[in-house]
């Protein structure tokens, strides 16, 4: 009966003599999954990241190898004598202050960046020796003394004195330096980690309470694990987050970093510098040097004192974060921006100079929300509207080379309105809320030509008025809704053909207008034909409007798409002629039947001769090249004359005709009433 409840006894105590091991098994297991995580997905980080990194979890995994004797030794009696034992346990204690230091210098060292407040790493480090010789210095005199820990001259486990706390003291001391500097740091980490960060000291702060309560529990090697596993989690997501060439945070860390800002309330700058012709430097120098030009204008961005964040979202384009234009430095750190992007840059020993755009978009005056700031760099990056006269206000600067234009509250108005173009035209698609008018061709004599120009048409039924195509094409286009807009008037055209054919009238032409974007989808030619077929009408009465402009953007596709189309019976149009810049003896090369003369050139050749004499030669060329003329956009009566002088020729104006409703068009091609 005793012997039974003396063994019952013996093993309850052995379980609990073991939990002191349970730190070192558990930090041994993680350390170990984080490397072999690491050594896995090695190309998801950077050499000269990982590296540093990977010794560290080196040498605190075979620390936490060596605790488990080192620990059994200790806690188990009689394995050494009580000198040996005592020599043991000051190694062991020293060197946990010295990896509690190593750790807090790789964290201080990893979470400042260039903009980092503690520039200084060197307080750090005298912070690590002092703590160390303290260390060393407190654990020799306990040697003596015994003030933190003994062992009992006749055999037996550690026993603890009364300043054993100083040891844990101690190294919570490197803890409290890490986080004041991660603290400092805050405004320049990465989002995710801050985060995370501010769990970590109240980890910490239980493990310290556990440590003292339980002063086996040897509680703090967890603590090892934690700052371990927070370094790890800081390295995996940064290798998401950040641009490998410079360093400096992606898109998604901007992302990120705009929500934190504006989170705050304060006010700042968002500058975005994109970089012109990067295609043609990697053409004209190996991507070595390509690549260490950017790295170097991205620290010369770093290097100005008044930038708080350096982001790299794209090949090309820089974003910079710094003081708001109501700051008296703003404007000091425009002139620094420019200085840098007009600085002659010598590239294999080539000059270079950079070609660019540089707009400032004051947070949260201008772009008071994270999606509003993407909103107006994808309104820079694409060029969509013109914003030469928005910057007048506050600094601006054009050149050859360069613009830096500070954008105004007239952008938020045009960012707002182009949003609701969208909105509408996406209503339009959805709900089949399109329409289409036909503007009719006459000849001089006022005999309607059997000809027409199919035009989109969007209502805006708030506002009670229908939105210009001028306004809404170029947001279709580069919203993604062109094709269907496309596909719809073509279809509408189709549809009057085929009544006319139907009712045996005389079948008109019906020309739509194509855009450059149009000509990228992969589907075009197949829907256009599969389109005209449906309705069972011969193509040749379907004639495809092309702008100079949209030849120029897109050459060899459009003339693989014409040929196509040609093959199978559509004709094309030249439309505006002379609004553009184009090279007339590019586009005479592709297969047009007739070109549209636009109203620009006419107007500015019935106000001056030498346009005059201009139009008149290039309408003869055409003419004896075989191609039909139109003149576009006739208003009055002395454009009508002006046109007169051409033979045969043929108008398509206000005029004779604005565009007119599908109905009034069934009326004039004496098709039945709905
Ligand atoms: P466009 O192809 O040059 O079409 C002729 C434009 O000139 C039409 O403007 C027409 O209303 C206008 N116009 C005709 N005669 C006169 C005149 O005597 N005086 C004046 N001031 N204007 C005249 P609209 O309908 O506003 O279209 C503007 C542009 O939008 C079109 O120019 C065309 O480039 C584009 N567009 C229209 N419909 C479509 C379409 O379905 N698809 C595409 N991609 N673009 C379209
Ligand atoms: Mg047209
Ligand atoms: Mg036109």
């Amino acid at each position: 009966m005793f012997l039974e409840i003396d063994s019952e006894l013996a093993h309850t105590v052995n379980m609990v003599g073991i939990t002191y091991l349970l730190p070192d098994i558990f930090s041994a297991i993680t350390i170990l999954c984080m490397g072999i995580y690491i050594v896995f997905e090695k190309d998801l980080y950077v050499a000269r990241q990982r590296k540093p990194f990977f010794f560290l979890l080196s040498v605190c995994f075979v620390y936490s190898l060596v605790c488990i004797p080192m620990d059994i030794a200790l806690n188990s009696e009689n394995v050494f004598s009580p000198s040996v034992s005592l020599i043991i346990a000051t190694v062991h204690a020293v060197f946990s202050q010295v990896i509690a230091n190593m750790l807090m210098f790789y964290i201080v060292k990893d979470s400042r960046n260039s903009f980092a407040r503690t520039k200084d790493l060197k307080p750090v480090v005298y912070a690590a020796l002092i703590l160390t010789c303290a260390s060393v210095t407190f654990f020799v005199v306990n040697i003596r003394t015994g003030i933190a820990f003994s062992f009992p001259p006749e055999g037996g486990a550690v026993e603890f004195g009364p300043l054993y706390f100083f040891h844990f003291l101690l190294m919570s001391l490197s803890a409290v330096i890490t986080f004041a500097v991660i603290f400092l740091e805050r405004d320049s980490m990465l989002p995710q980690i801050r985060r995370m960060a501010s769990y970590v000291p109240f980890i910490i702060a239980v493990l310290v309470v556990l440590q003292i309560i339980y002063p086996k529990s040897e509680a703090l090697l967890i603590l090892v694990s934690v700052l371990l596993f927070y370094c790890f989690t800081n390295l995996t997501t940064s290798s998401f987050l950040i641009d490998n060439l410079t360093g400096f945070g992606n898109l998604k860390y901007m992302s990120s970093f705009l929500s934190y800002y504006f989170s705050k309330g304060v006010r700042f700058s968002v500058i975005t510098v994109k970089i012109q012709d990067y295609s043609r430097m990697h053409m004209d120098f190996d991507v070595k040097s390509v690549d260490a030009l950017i790295k170097m204008i991205g620290d010369e961005f770093a290097g100005l004192e008044l930038i708080q964040q350096v982001f790299r979202i794209s090949e090309n384009n820089f974003v910079l974060i710094g003081p708001a234009p109501s700051d008296q430095g703003c404007r000091i750190l425009c002139t620094q921006i420019v200085d840098i992007f007009a600085r002659t840059y010598v590239i294999d020993r080539t000059t270079f100079n950079l070609k660019g755009d540089i707009y400032l978009i004051p947070c949260p005056v201008v772009a008071s929300s994270r999606s509003e700031v993407f909103d107006m760099l994808a309104f820079f990056s694409e060029k969509k509207v013109d914003l030469k006269n928005l910057s007048a206000s506050y600094y601006s600067i054009r050149n050859d080379f360069f613009s830096f234009i500070v954008c105004d509250l007239r952008l938020k108005e045009l960012l707002n309105r182009r949003n609701y173009i969208v909105k509408l035209i996406r209503e339009a698609c959805e709900k089949e809320l399109f329409e289409v008018e036909f503007q009719p061709v006459f000849d001089t004599g006022g005999n309607f030509c059997n000809l027409a120009e199919c035009l989109i048409r969007l209502y805006d039924k708030r506002y009670g008025h229908y939105v210009s195509p001028a306004e809404f094409i170029p947001v279709a286009e580069s919203e993604g809704y062109i094709d269907r807009i496309g596909l719809f008037v073509l279809s509408r055209s189709c549809r009057m053909i085929r009544e006319c054919i139907d009712n045996c009238l005389p079948v008109p032409t019906i020309s739509v207008n194509f855009s450059a974007r149009q000509f990228y989808s992969p589907d075009l030619v197949d829907d256009v034909i599969n389109l005209i077929r449906s309705y069972g009408i011969p193509a040749e009465y379907i004639k495809i409007e092309i702008t100079e402009t949209n030849i120029i953007a897109n050459f060899t596709k459009v003339r693989h798409v014409m040929e196509q189309m040609m093959a199978c019976g559509l004709g094309f149009y030249l439309d505006d002629f002379g609004s553009g810049y184009a090279n007339i003896s590019r586009y005479i090369s592709l297969p047009f039947e007739c070109v549209k003369i636009d109203r620009s050139f006419i107007k500015a050749a019935m106000n001056d001769r030498k346009n005059d004499v201009f139009l008149r030669s290039v309408v003869s060329c055409f003419s004896s090249l075989g191609y039909k003329v139109i003149f576009e956009g006739i208003e009055t009566v002395e454009g009508y004359e002006y046109v007169c002088n051409f033979e045969k020729a043929v108008i398509q104006g206000f005029f004779y005709s604005p565009p007119v409703s599908v109905g009034d068009f069934r009326k004039l091609l004496g098709l039945p009433d709905f």
